[in-house]
């Protein structure tokens, strides 16, 4: 992809997420991009970001720490960490990331916050819900998500944000709001639980399905394809 496409591509992406806002009489500004840079070279992460673009997430971790180290110069990047957490990564993650996007079990959540460095702000966490309730998929079932929710509300080095998922794919609109509908009923019942805590992100909709998000209440839309093309599948 040239510099130019992605130029377009980014544009477009904005204009996407604009719309689509007003669309659902929301303001404009009241969700973020989050552009979804896996498998991506570090030069196309520079280029968006000369385009004014902060927020990046990351699926491998190996990938992004190489990328990271190649992008130390800029200094305004959010990065994020939006794939599978392993035991054996959270270390990296806690030391890397301002934001994690997977979180859905408490005993990874107890890494994180052991591991989180003291000279950084909390690690700002949205907890993973499988709210399709795919048997295979990743993230905490809805049924357990208070007591998730609660274990991190209290460790230091967190900050609970709010959800994220990652619905089975569908073409139909219609069909696409509903797990988001869910996810955000979701959040609303723990916001009522848990009125303390600041309970803002909802982390959902891709190159796919970004308008049904947002009609939903998403407040973070997760870009990959729209914005840097399509991936190379092999990887
Ligand atoms: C890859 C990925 C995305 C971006 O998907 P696109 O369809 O390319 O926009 C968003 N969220 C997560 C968790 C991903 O793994």
């Amino acid at each position: 992809m040239t510099d130019l496409a992605l130029c377009d591509a980014l544009a477009n992406a904005r204009r996407r997420l604009d719309a689509a806002l007003a669309e659902a009489g929301r303001a404009p500004g009241e969700a973020t991009l989050l552009a979804v840079s896996k498998t991506k070279p570090a030069a196309m992460i520079r280029e968006a970001y000369a385009l004014g673009q902060r927020d990046f997430g990351e699926n491998y971790l190996q990938e992004a720490l190489e990328k990271q180290a190649e992008l130390a110069d800029l200094n305004a990047i959010v990065w994020h960490f939006i794939g599978p957490l392993q035991s054996n990564k959270t270390r990296d993650v806690a030391e890397h990331f301002a934001w994690v996007h997977s979180l859905d079990r408490e005993k990874i959540a107890r890494r994180l916050d052991a591991q989180r460095p003291e000279s950084m702000a909390p690690l700002n966490v949205c907890l993973q819900v499988n709210i399709s309730d795919e048997p295979s998929k990743s993230g905490v079932s809805p049924a357990e998500l208070p007591a998730l929710a609660e274990a991190v509300l209290a460790m230091p080095h967190l900050r609970l944000r709010g959800l994220m998922a990652i619905p089975a794919p569908a073409d139909d609109p219609a069909a696409q709001r509903l797990p988001f509908a869910r996810l955000r009923e979701a959040l609303e019942d723990l916001r009522k639980r848990f009125p303390e805590a600041r309970l803002d992100t909802l982390s959902m909709g891709m190159s796919g399905d970004l308008e049904a998000a947002v009609t939903e209440g998403a407040t973070q839309v997760r870009l990959g394809t729209a914005i840097f093309g399509a991936r190379d599948t092999s990887a």
